[in-house]
């Protein structure tokens, strides 16, 4: 059976990384189609209309022109991360018990914020305010298949940085606070970490974030040899949550 201390995991204290901001200057944009077809109804019906593939197909392009991705983000060491938290060398806390538990063993965080700017909100809005419905919600459902995009590849380079290092292994599975059980006003804390506004994000007091196709996470990094490849690290094997769009696995029996 498994014990608490399990799941604790207490390094060596070592100096907060300094913030680093990327502005992605080379970063070609992209759409997650996968994400923007669950957006738009796929899992629903199996399948999209013809007629909302031919307004992607159409919107594809223009919505492509307003895209401007950015990403701040720092790395943070943790003292320990205990049943339902975790805890920053700086005394920070994060509460969450799936991602507490899916973080076991990571030596350091990374904490990000990522946007791909506001014209996009600009044109939902004046698309909302010609009544053309349709239209903005493909092009609500473009942004954040973009926005999704830019935050896996910031990702992923870790991925692969890491990959090479002699000490850490791979970036494990991001969280977002609202998501799984994770509060949503956590995201204040996310905001004490890495100055968003170097990448014009702000957030309200309700926790929303401006521009609103931006996306705050956290993964962790692990100690070579202990990488975050087995299933307890994935709450979503366990989790049987049917709409949910952040689902990164099917559950252990719902295929
Ligand atoms: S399906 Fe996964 S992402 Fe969604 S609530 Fe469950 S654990 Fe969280």
């Amino acid at each position: 059976m498994e014990q608490n201390n399990q799941i604790r995991s207490t390094v060596s204290v070592m100096e907060p990384a300094a913030q680093t901001t990327s502005l992605l200057a080379n970063y070609q944009p992209e759409f997650d189609m996968d994400f923007v077809k669950r957006l738009l109804g796929r899992q629903k019906t199996g399948g999209l209309t013809r007629s909302t593939r031919n307004r992607l197909k159409q919107m594809h392009e223009g919505v492509y022109q307003l895209l401007h991705p950015r990403v701040v983000w720092g790395v943070f060491p943790v003292a320990a991360i205990e049943k339902g938290r975790i805890e920053f060398v700086s005394g920070l806390t994060l509460k969450s018990h799936k991602m507490a538990r899916a973080m076991t063993g990571a030596e350091q965080l990374v904490c990000f914020v990522a946007t791909i700017g506001r014209k996009i909100d600009l044109k939902i809005n004046q698309l909302m305010d010609q009544g053309r419905i349709a239209n903005a919600y493909t092009c609500d459902a473009l942004g954040s298949g973009a926005v999704e995009s830019v935050a896996e590849k910031f990702q992923s380079g870790f991925d692969r940085k890491f990959s090479s290092n002699e000490v850490h292994t791979a970036a494990g599975i991001r969280f977002s606070p609202g998501y799984c059980d994770w509060q949503v006003t956590e995201q204040h804390k996310l905001f004490s970490l890495v100055d968003a506004g170097t990448i014009g994000v702000t957030l309200d007091k309700s926790s929303l974030m401006t521009p609103r196709k931006s996306i705050s996470a956290v993964f962790g990094l692990y100690p070579k040899g202990s990488g975050p490849a087995t299933k307890k690290h994935n709450p979503c094997f366990y989790c049987f949550k049917k709409d949910c769009l952040a689902r990164r696995s099917p559950a252990e029996t719902i295929n």
